[in-house]
């Protein structure tokens, strides 16, 4: 047995997630939803005084936003969408002919105007660019969601359906790149504040195909995206458990978000995998968390 099954048995044995007999989704105990609420009051505390706004989404998107996105050009392996049934009496008979006899009876299901959200911060994007061009301040908007990404697995720390947490800015290239440094070093006080041991380092997304890997070289190399990475299943290969992105002008442009002067919003944005740091915070301090450091328990549960 591998040490990534091993942890993820040790979770269910101490109960604190619960197998549903499908990998990367898991049902949570309520300790488990502490860590992460307590873990949430303590982000937040770091960026409350700075931000606009803050949103809280459900765990679809609209398809139309979700297709301008671009998500299906780069990630198409990752992305989930919502079908449903949509047929008459006849086709429902057919339908539960094709389950009684164990047949796929998935093909009759018809695309709806929902997609599984991919990513916290896309369905803010349209609801900003509908608001006309933005204030010289831009937007500093704090929010959470939970995130469909098809990537199966037995390490826990990779889940199906996970939330993160974003602080997101739009505004201009200085705003967002100023803001994602100071992110940076956040995160790591976070980091040493709850006593996880932690490295950041260059990072890209998982782009799909042979194209694929040259997006991902490129945003290496212009260094787009940074990693905080911990050690959850293995010290060999740690898991990314907060990240930090530019996105330039893409998400900009792709939504006609506006700056002032009517040219596209740059956009960044700080993601905390809420799981992932909660799993961590397991790992390291034990699955007793009336027995964690008391520096660590001060700053979860003041
Ligand atoms: P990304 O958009 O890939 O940078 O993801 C943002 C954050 O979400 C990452 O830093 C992780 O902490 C978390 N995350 C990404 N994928 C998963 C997953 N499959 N399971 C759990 N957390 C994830
Ligand atoms: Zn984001």
């Amino acid at each position: 047995m591998d040490a990534q099954v091993s942890f993820l048995d040790q979770l269910f044995n101490q109960r604190i997630l619960h197998d549903s007999g499908v990998d990367g989704l898991y049902a949570r105990s309520a300790v488990f939803e502490e860590v992460i609420s307590q873990f949430e009051e303590f982000a937040l505390a770091f960026g409350r005084h700075e931000i606009s706004e803050a949103m809280v989404f459900p765990p679809g998107m609209p398809m139309a936003d979700f297709e301008t996105s671009g998500y299906m050009k780069s990630f198409p392996q990752l992305a989930g969408t919502v079908h449903a049934f949509c047929g008459s009496d006849h086709d429902h008979a057919g339908l539960l002919q094709c389950l009684a006899a164990g047949d796929d009876w998935t093909d009759q299901q018809k695309a709806t105007e929902v997609a599984l959200t991919p990513a916290a911060c896309y369905p803010l994007y349209p609801i900003l660019a509908k608001r006309g061009p933005m204030p010289e301040t831009g937007a500093y908007v704090a929010l959470q969601s939970y995130c469909f990404r098809h990537e199966p697995s037995k390490d826990p720390a990779r889940m199906q359906m996970f939330r993160q947490r974003e602080y997101v800015r739009v505004g201009t290239a200085e705003q967002t790149m100023a803001f994602r440094e100071t992110w940076k070093q956040r995160g790591q006080e976070m980091m040493r504040i709850l006593e996880l041991p932690h490295e950041v380092d260059a990072a890209n997304d998982p782009f799909f195909g042979r194209a694929g890997r040259m997006m991902g070289a490129s945003q290496r190399e212009q260094e787009l995206k940074f990693e905080l990475l911990v050690p959850v299943n293995s010290t060999a290969s740690p898991t990314a458990c907060m990240s930090f992105n530019y996105h330039m002008d893409n998400f900009g442009k792709a939504w006609n978000i506006r700056l002032a002067d009517g040219s596209p919003a740059h956009t960044a944005c700080v993601g905390f995998g809420l799981e992932r740091l909660a799993l961590a915070l397991f790992r390291h301090h034990g699955f007793e968390v009336d027995a964690w450091p008391s520096g660590v328990r001060k700053a979860l549960w003041g």
